[in-house]
């Protein structure tokens, strides 16, 4: 019989308030579940990895072009939200761009004829009519499976309205004393593991001498803000344990940025509720090693 091959993933949005929740600790809980549990039971886990996800959509598409340039695929939020699929865009809209280039090339042509045949294709048709679903669940949870099966059903983005996207995401951490905190159980180490354990199956690596490729803009912020305000949510939503608060000398706490384990999530970027956190690109095209994603 043939090894059985799973692929599972936890999609969590980034707009959650709870500072102590962490989408790790939640996928490892999700895959205890009974639902989920049988499935995995007797495989092998292969690989481990995180990626953000681009929700904007079709309200959130900049300008794609720029001199010598222009912006294709998630870059430009070509994802379709409630499909989760963004490799067809990525193509056609990579696709579309090449043609104008070359038209520049051969014929001198303006690259805005780019964003034209962007506006003209199948992308911009199928963004359009997958528009209101994320919005809608600025409203709540429940509202906004109403509104997506309202939209699924019978509207199929027909509604002569286009919604707009809430606050930011790292807006809408809540400060940690207005939440518990969560105790997640201890992964069992045959269906769920550790971070340590995962990020070895995630293949990262960056050149151990290399400048730092995540920076803190102002490098007191974690104690003074994050840390008192947020209980360091950092150490939670980062899918690597990149961030980490150790004891310092004088007996407090001070953050701890484990750069090499970095699996280019952007999370941090997007998450950190003073906007403190700056990813770079890293050296040498370090990083995750996917094999088999
Ligand atoms: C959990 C999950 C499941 C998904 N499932 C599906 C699915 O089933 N079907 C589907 O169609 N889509 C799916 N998607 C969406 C899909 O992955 C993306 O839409 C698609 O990968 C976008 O392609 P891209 O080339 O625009 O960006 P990416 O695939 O993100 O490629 C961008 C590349 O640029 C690199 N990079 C970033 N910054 C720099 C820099 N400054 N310099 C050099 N390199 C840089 C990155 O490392 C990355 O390799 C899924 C996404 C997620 C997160
Ligand atoms: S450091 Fe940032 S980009 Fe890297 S894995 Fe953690 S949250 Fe993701």
């Amino acid at each position: 019989m043939k090894d059985k091959q799973i692929s599972i993933g936890l999609v969590v949005a980034l707009d959650y308030h709870n500072p102590f929740l962490s989408p790790f600790d939640e996928f490892q809980r999700f895959k205890h579940h009974p639902s989920i549990k049988p499935l995995l039971e007797g495989g092998t886990v292969l690989q481990y990895g995180a990626r953000t996800l681009n929700e904007g959509g079709f309200q959130s598409i900049p300008y794609p072009i720029f001199p010598g340039g222009a912006i294709i695929g998630c870059s430009a939020g070509f994802l379709n939200v409630p499909k989760i699929k963004g490799t067809h865009t990525a193509m056609k809209s990579g696709m579309l761009a090449a043609e104008a280039a070359f038209n520049v090339l051969l014929e001198g042509a303006k690259m805005e004829v780019y964003w034209n045949s962007l506006q003209n294709s199948w992308i911009w048709k199928e963004l359009r009519k997958a528009r209101n679903y994320r919005p809608a669940f600025k409203y709540g949870l429940i509202p906004g499976l109403a509104f997506s099966a309202l939209e699924h059903y019978f509207l199929r983005g027909k509604l002569p309205l286009t919604l707009k996207h809430g606050k930011p995401d790292h807006e809408a951490t809540e400060t940690a004393s207005s939440h518990t905190q969560i105790q997640y159980p201890k992964s069992d180490g045959v269906i769920s593991f550790d971070v340590p354990t995962s990020l070895y199956r995630s293949n990262t690596n960056h050149e151990h001498d290399q400048p730092a490729h995540l920076r803190l803009r102002d490098p007191a912020i974690p104690e003074l803000v994050n840390l008192p305000k947020y209980a360091g949510p950092e150490s939670r939503y980062c899918p690597a344990g990149v961030y980490e608060y150790v004891p310092d000398e004088k007996h407090g706490l001070k953050l701890h940025i484990n750069a090499q384990n970095c699996l280019h999530c952007k999370a941090c970027d997007i998450k950190d509720p003073t906007q403190n956190i700056e990813w770079t690109v890293p050296e040498g095209g370090g990083g995750p090693g996917y094999t088999i994603m």
